[in-house]
């Protein structure tokens, strides 16, 4: 067992026995890697979605693309045949560019079929027309619209939540990370605005970056990761947990430079440290540090998640609910995680509603790390009965009405744009 799984478990923070506990670093010492696949597929496949209590169909009559224009934001609405509608928040930082797939594959699929197929008519919607094709970020944010819509109706008919149709309530509060975004201002303002972030919300951890982003190891100010990563520690003391976030800036032996410096300051965890997608290096920084290595927000392939979670190629799993197609898929990732004892802090893209998708699938999973990634409210005024929907001394509550469980302001939609091809 690597000492960062050793770590985990003595602090409590897996909680579930994992594999990787048993014995080797590929997994579960007296089974065959092919069984552990087939294993790990099973976990995979079992049904996420519980519509079971919904007995009469309910029948998808359209979905619509709205654009508010002002705030960038885009949203999609759906409405059922017998007038139940949902509504989410897209990854909006991304619609603007790839809302045509969604207008011309995936609302037209959705058109006609009844809501609680949803979970088995994804993988038909992936193979319909070789969508399959056209898979990555772009692509799957697509479906996470159409989806997240459709469970927010779901629930306004069943009267479930979101994570409550994901299969339960595991845990209603989420613990906060602020994410800082900034890379370009001087460590002592980086270190300053960090303590800002801790007092405007009580949070407990905090995350910052590190290096150029997919700058072969090149620093966006140099010197900045190196004079930082000591100066944050001293600047928010030892009951803060930091976390930093490569973006992909650092080959292995940098990666490992990097990663022994925050060991030395006892930081929580070390985000892309190389190229997402170099698999096998990632899992060199897994094995080669004690610092937990978080990867898996650019990943859009269950496969490849597959991959780094049977042999541990990552210490934490950090799908994005958006750019991996949504919670079904999302809430798949967890499970194989927590079948290998691997815990999963899901990445937040964008600056909408994501934080409030977050609680949801929170809420719902197996295996939650101790804090969740925040970057601040949305511009989409919106409102809960059963949430402030804001940190509270670090900790946001998850709403418990149906769907969402929020109100979007009814004139914000109907200023929106509508838009078609
Ligand atoms: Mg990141």
């Amino acid at each position: 067992m690597s000492v960062s799984r050793r770590r985990f478990l003595q602090a409590g923070v897996v909680g579930t026995a994992g594999a990787f506990a048993a014995g080797t670093a590929s997994g579960h010492p007296l089974m065959m890697p092919s069984e552990q696949t087939e294993e790990l597929d099973r976990v995979a496949a079992e049904p996420v979605l519980q519509v079971g209590d919904l007995t009469d169909p309910v029948e998808i009559e359209g979905m619509e693309l709205l654009h508010v224009e002002a705030d960038r934001e885009w949203l999609v609405r759906v409405r059922s045949t017998d007038g139940a509608e949902g509504v989410a928040v897209t990854s909006s930082g991304r619609f603007h560019e790839t809302y045509p797939l969604f207008l011309h594959r995936v609302a037209p699929f959705f058109e006609g079929s009844d809501a609680r197929d949803l979970e088995m008519r994804l993988w038909d919607l992936y193979r319909h027309g070789s969508s399959y094709k056209y898979q990555g970020m772009l692509f799957w944010c697509c479906v996470a619209a159409a989806e997240m819509a459709i469970l927010d109706m779901l629930g306004k008919v069943s009267g479930k939540s979101i994570a409550q149709l994901l299969g339960g309530v595991r845990q209603s509060e989420m613990p906060i990370y602020y994410a800082s975004g900034h890379r370009h201002n001087t460590p002592e303002e980086e270190a300053e605005h960090l303590q800002g972030l801790v007092e405007d919300t009580g949070a407990k951890a905090v995350k910052f970056k590190l290096g150029g982003r997919m700058s072969r190891n090149a620093d966006s100010i140099p010197g900045r990761s190196e004079a930082l990563i000591p100066l944050a520690r001293e600047a928010l003391g030892p009951d803060i947990t930091l976390y930093t976030d490569a973006n992909s800036s650092y080959d292995v032996p940098n990666a490992i430079r990097l990663g022994r410096l925050q060991e030395e300051y006892d930081y929580g965890f070390f985000e892309e440290p190389v190229p997402f997608d170099h698999l096998e290096e990632t899992r060199q920084c897994t094995q080669g540090l004690d610092i937990p290595i978080a990867w898996g927000e650019q990943e859009f392939s269950a496969w490849r998640f597959r991959w780094m979670i049977q042999n541990h190629g990552a210490d934490i799993v950090q799908p994005d609910l958006h750019y991996y197609g949504g919670y079904i898929r999302g809430m798949r990732v967890a499970r194989m995680a927590d079948h290998m004892g691997l815990i999963t802090q899901p990445h937040m893209s964008g600056w909408g509603t994501g934080f409030i998708d977050l609680l949801h699938y929170h809420a719902a999973m197996p295996n939650p790390g101790p804090f969740h990634e925040y970057k601040g409210q949305s511009r989409v005024p919106v409102e809960s009965d059963t949430s402030s929907l804001r940190p509270e001394d670090g900790v946001i509550q998850a709403p418990t009405g149906p769907g969402f469980g929020v109100t979007i302001d009814p004139d914000y939609i109907e200023g929106a744009r509508r838009v078609t091809l």
